[in-house]
């Protein structure tokens, strides 16, 4: 196991369509291993392959790590989501605040479907078929708009974008820095 650094906004590498993962393999698994333990002391919820600088379909979510009203995902523990399909959203939406490892201090509101099935397949190359509602449906959004190329940040209002512009240019300019592997981040908001 080994400590990823975390990518941070202003990489191109975040832009980029991941590439579909056509065989389940040691590297695969070692990734999968690696990001876990980094999404672990970086204090995140969820973290996908592009935000460790691996352009490929497969983010992770630690569902265990949600308290309290979110029971009918906790059991699932540790996912490892690969090469995941979203195939019906829900009509219904929720604001609330997301964060994002890649864009440390900043948190937004951003407008979400609460309903989502997915599939995708397991490390043991099972093809798994799931719904979700709630607050888990905002996780996954963000998670899969990440093997697209595209950041919360890009969904939010204008007038949420004003507020954090310095924050933005912090990250820029690399005055903040995600998690490298010593700086351990605080955060309230689960961060993804
Ligand atoms: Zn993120």
């Amino acid at each position: 196991m080994g400590l990823l650094k975390v990518i941070p906004y202003g990489d191109p590498i975040l832009r980029k369509q991941s590439d579909r993962i056509e065989s389940i393999d040691d590297d695969v698994r070692k990734l999968a291993d690696d990001m876990l333990e980094t999404m672990h002391l970086a204090g995140g919820v969820g973290l996908a392959a592009p935000q460790v600088n691996v352009s490929r379909m497969l983010f992770i979510i630690d569902w265990s790590l949600l308290e309290g009203k979110f029971d009918q995902v906790k059991d699932k523990g540790v996912v490892v989501y690969i090469n995941p399909v979203i195939y019906s959203v829900g009509n219904e939406t929720l604001t609330e605040e997301e964060g994002c490892l890649s864009l440390p201090g900043i948190n937004a509101e951003v407008e979400r479907s609460d309903e989502l099935e997915i599939s995708y397949q397991t490390l043991e190359d099972e093809e798994i078929k799931e719904e979700y509602e709630d607050y888990p449906v905002r996780i996954i959004l963000h998670e899969f708009d990440h093997l697209q190329g595209v950041l919360f940040i890009d969904r939010i209002t204008k007038r949420e974008r004003l507020k954090i512009k310095s924050e933005l240019q912090d990250i820029l300019a690399g005055r903040i820095k995600p998690f490298d592997g010593t700086n351990i981040s605080r955060c309230d908001t689960p961060v993804a």
